[in-house]
């Protein structure tokens, strides 16, 4: 019997079954590299082989359009690249530019300090600086190209499972109103069955976040550690930086013990790529990684590249730093993890694209030999975790095993530590640094309350020319999503009740209101006599980060996949 691994809200109704070999869920580079080199596999295989295989192969994507859900820095090592396509720049690979000179800057309020050399781990001689949702566009066109179905604008919904397998997915239904009642011209999602499914949702993957827990998938390991990227696009006048700069600084605006630091890439003379990180395990519930990134760029040395220029584009993406000891179990029967959903990021490096793909070429590789097993069971499927362990990827991921341990405690602690660890080979006193999920790391408001912080966001003026408030950068991302559709960050209502609007006011502050870089929560005044607020959730504003499914201090926000097409355009991401 076919079961849904969460109750549907949506009525009861005929669902047609589309029957797939494999299914891919989510166009990143993990998927799609898999897709392209499973379809190279079974090429080279027909030519030789009597039994031709000829698999049904799918990827779904939420996104209106491959890549447009995709946002990163981005500098890409391209390791994993040339083993898939090695003919990458004569294929026309959107390539902004090689990265031809680069700094590292410890920040202080008034001033920078470079270093003298940059760090082994954040030099980039070889590497690219590219848009990665123009490279995904072009992965998807060669995947296409090799006759893999690409469906935009549906989304992964559910999982079907049987008993421990997994058979498959649904897909969103379109046409539920705010209370899951279909409107005219109402489609109900389809179940799309396969002999395997492949879980590359990104960090924080709805469905991955499902069967993790439903299959005990992280047992024994640390948990997911997460930061919070956000993304501005600049144009700014010529003669400031040459294309191809890197610049990352660590230290202010940050506090002390807030791990995260910025990155600012030039796509051409006068096209550059903004971003500032912020780890979600800080103490402070009012810490804010849209504040963070407005206050840097009014330092003076980041003033003076933008100052003049114009802001033409906004995003925001967790990260899944947590490294080696934080990657889930990445099979099961019936199922593959792939990408930043099974934890492939080298946060050392600042870098996940490569390992996305080499993990999605390890996933075909794996899934070609149960092609030609035609058994897709557990046991088959394991041969993904040995590939791994033999592969380059283990070797770079296991080298900064604990890397973003010795961060817990800020920035100077963990430079300390972390350079001891380079000097040893990964380790420190212990073989493996544990860590705690982000969200416990968050301090009651009675016991800390980061008073200097809080009165500089609140006074922070936002000057529309240099800095933004949430709402216009949220306009930048060109989200949007159908208004009158179920609430896709799904609270239950005794939980607003009992938690948002009542014990969080006065235990945290509703931390929700700061992390969320794209103002969807908020609270209002709902009684003018008593002052007493309640939470609206503005979801149309939402850029898909996840922050708000991993921060929350109590865990009662599930960010579940709107309806698909819905969310952010990214056209530089
Ligand atoms: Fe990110 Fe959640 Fe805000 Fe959406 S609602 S932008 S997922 S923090």
């Amino acid at each position: 019997m076919t079961t849904e691994t969460s109750a549907s809200a949506a009525p009861e109704v005929h669902r047609e079954t589309l029957e797939m070999d494999v299914l891919f869920v989510g166009a990143g580079p993990a998927n799609l590299a898999a897709a392209i080199h499973l379809q190279n596999l079974v090429a080279t295989h027909n030519q030789t082989s009597a039994m031709k295989l000829e698999p049904q192969i799918a990827i779904l994507e939420k996104g209106g359009a491959i890549g447009a859900h995709l946002l990163s820095g981005a500098v890409l090592d391209p390791k994993a690249l040339a083993e898939l396509v090695p003919d990458f720049k004569d294929r026309g690979c959107p390539i902004e530019s090689e990265v031809l000179d680069e700094s590292v800057m410890f920040l202080t309020e008034h001033t920078k300090f470079a270093f003298p050399i940059v760090p082994p781990p954040l030099q980039n001689h070889g590497n690219y600086i590219i848009s990665l949702n123009k490279f995904g566009a072009w992965l998807g066109k060669l995947a296409e190209e090799k006759g893999v179905n690409i469906f935009t604008g549906f989304s992964g919904a559910k999982l079907l499972t049987e008993g421990k397998r997994v058979v498959g997915v649904q897909t969103d239904d379109k046409g539920l109103d705010k209370n899951s009642q279909p409107k005219p011209g109402f489609e109900a999602g389809m179940n799309i069955t396969a002999k395997v499914t492949v879980l590359g949702e990104g960090p924080r993957g709805s469905l991955t976040k499902q069967i993790v827990k439903q299959f005990n998938l992280d047992a024994d390991k640390n948990p997911q550690s997460y930061e919070t990227g956000v993304k501005e696009i600049w144009e700014v006048p010529a003669g400031r930086i040459k294309q191809g700069t890197v610049y990352h600084t660590m230290n202010w605006p940050l506090p002390q013990d807030v791990y995260g630091g910025s990155w600012i890439y030039a796509m051409s003379d006068t096209m550059l790529s903004v971003g500032f990180v912020t780890a979600l395990d800080a103490t402070d519930p009012t810490s804010d990684p849209h504040f963070n990134m407005q206050k840097f760029k009014t330092h003076p040395f980041v003033r003076s590249l933008l100052e003049g220029g114009k802001m033409t584009g906004y995003g925001a993406k967790t990260i899944s730093g947590g490294g080696y000891y934080s990657m889930p179990k990445l099979y099961a029967d019936g199922l593959l993890l792939t990408g930043e959903s099974g934890g492939f990021l080298n946060m050392q490096r600042l870098k996940g694209i490569h390992l996305s793909m080499k993990s999605g070429m390890l996933a075909a590789e794996t899934i070609f030999e149960a092609l030609v097993k035609n058994d897709f069971s557990e046991a088959t499927l394991k041969n993904y975790e040995t590939k791994f362990e033999a592969s380059w990827a283990k070797t770079e991921l296991f080298s900064v095993r604990n890397f973003r341990q010795v961060f817990n405690k800020g920035l100077l602690f963990g430079m300390v530590r972390a350079g001891l660890q380079i000097v040893f080979g990964g380790r420190l006193l212990k073989e493996r640094l544990e860590l705690k999920a982000d969200h416990f790391h968050m301090s009651r408001l009675s016991r800390q309350h980061r008073a200097k912080y809080q009165a500089e966001r609140e006074t922070f003026k936002f000057d529309g020319k240099l800095t933004f408030d949430k709402l216009t950068d949220v306009f930048e991302s060109k989200t949007m999503h159908e208004e009158n559709q179920p609430n896709h960050l799904f609270i239950t209502p005794e939980h607003i009740a009992d938690v948002c609007n009542s014990r969080c006011v006065v235990e945290y502050g509703n931390p929700c209101q700061h992390f969320c870089p794209a103002k969807v929560y908020e609270m209002n005044v709902a009684d003018e006599k008593t002052g007493a607020k309640k939470l609206h959730i503005n979801a149309s504003n939402c850029v898909h980060c996840k922050t708000c499914d991993i921060a929350d201090p109590y865990q009662v926000i599930t960010w579940k996949v709107p309806e698909g097409g819905g969310g952010p355009v990214y056209t530089n991401g």
